[in-house]
């Protein structure tokens, strides 16, 4: 089949990038094997395409930060989620300990400042630990299209060494963002960062997004369109980190990476997809991953920003 054949190709030419690292912070992600390489495309008309090790499982890191946000976001409102996640850019690293300097929100929630502060807004005001865990889950198992579960080694070796998420989730505290306890919202967090995926799941659950919160697979409306649109536009400005302006001008997909690495695309209106190698750059996105997504967007003319 050409479209398979097309995706081994692309593979096969990037596999001798071995540079970057497996991400160090975290002693679970350190131990992996760095070698994996697998790639999906879903389209909105619900064909889905593979190749590589496309069903090996990984955990799927930052990339729950836009499925959360969108929960968030459906579950509170735009008006309540916007009082408490800005939409800009923070032009720092993820996991920076910095607000926004007059409203003391987090600048989106692309980074983990914002990530923690949607956590907290997920179900509703009086929602438990458990219940924000199980919402996102729930959503993002209905956008891959399966039942997805949480990778307990990766959790626990995550939360022996939260210091940094900790702090991010004390300071917001301490401006009234998160009214939970620090530690039930980090374990929530990082729970929801837990989740194990496929390229093949990246790319159905990019899909969805692509097509306006309408599951591609089954035609149900899983999301709102204007929750979905948020949620692009929030992706497309922050979701590859600092290094987002760049991305939106060499491959002009809306993308959002995680440090086990994953990377996940949505075009409106035409494709997801996803990629999984696990060697990152100094931003924490996968080397590889990011190569993938340059050359597809070079071959099929995906950018965003190119009218013909
Ligand atoms: N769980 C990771 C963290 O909080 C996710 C970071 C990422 O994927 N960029 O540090």
């Amino acid at each position: 089949h050409p479209v398979p054949d097309y995706l081994r190709g692309v593979l096969e030419s990037i596999r001798h990038l071995e540079h970057g690292e497996v991400a160090q912070y975290i002693p679970e992600l350190a131990q992996a094997d760095p070698r994996p390489l697998g790639a999906a495309v879903a389209t909105v008309t619900g064909r889905l395409h593979s190749a590589g090790d496309d069903r090996t499982e990984f955990t799927i890191q930052s990339i729950a930060k836009p499925f959360a946000y969108a929960a968030a976001l459906a579950d509170r409102g735009v008006e309540t989620v916007d009082r408490f996640v800005g939409l800009n850019p923070s032009g720092e690293a993820f996991n920076e300990l910095s607000l926004e300097a007059e409203s003391k929100r987090p600048d989106n929630a692309m980074i983990n400042a914002g990530a923690l502060a949607t956590h907290q807004l997920l179900v509703g005001p009086y929602a438990g630990r458990q219940e924000r865990i199980d919402r996102v889950v729930s959503l993002m198992s209905t956008l891959a299209g399966r039942q997805l579960s949480i990778d307990h080694a990766t959790f626990e070796s995550e939360m022996n060494c939260a210091d940094r998420n900790l702090a991010l989730a004390h300071m917001l505290r301490s401006h009234g963002i998160l009214h939970d306890r620090a530690e039930d919202i980090v374990a929530g967090y990082v729970a929801q960062c837990s989740v194990r995926v496929t390229v093949r799941d990246l790319a159905v659950m990019g899909a969805c997004l692509a097509a306006g919160g309408v599951h591609p697979l089954t035609g149900e409306r899983v999301l709102g369109s204007l929750v979905t649109r948020q949620v692009l536009s929030v992706m497309s400005a922050s979701g590859m980190y600092d290094a987002a302006g760049e991305w939106l001008t060499d491959v002009g997909i809306p993308a959002k990476s995680g440090v086990a690495g994953g990377v996940m695309g949505a075009l409106p209106g035409q494709v997801g997809i996803g990629v999984y190698s696990p060697r990152l750059d100094e931003h924490g996105n996968s080397v590889r991953g990011m190569e993938f997504f340059r050359r597809l967007s070079e071959d099929l003319n995906l950018h965003l920003m190119e009218a013909d």
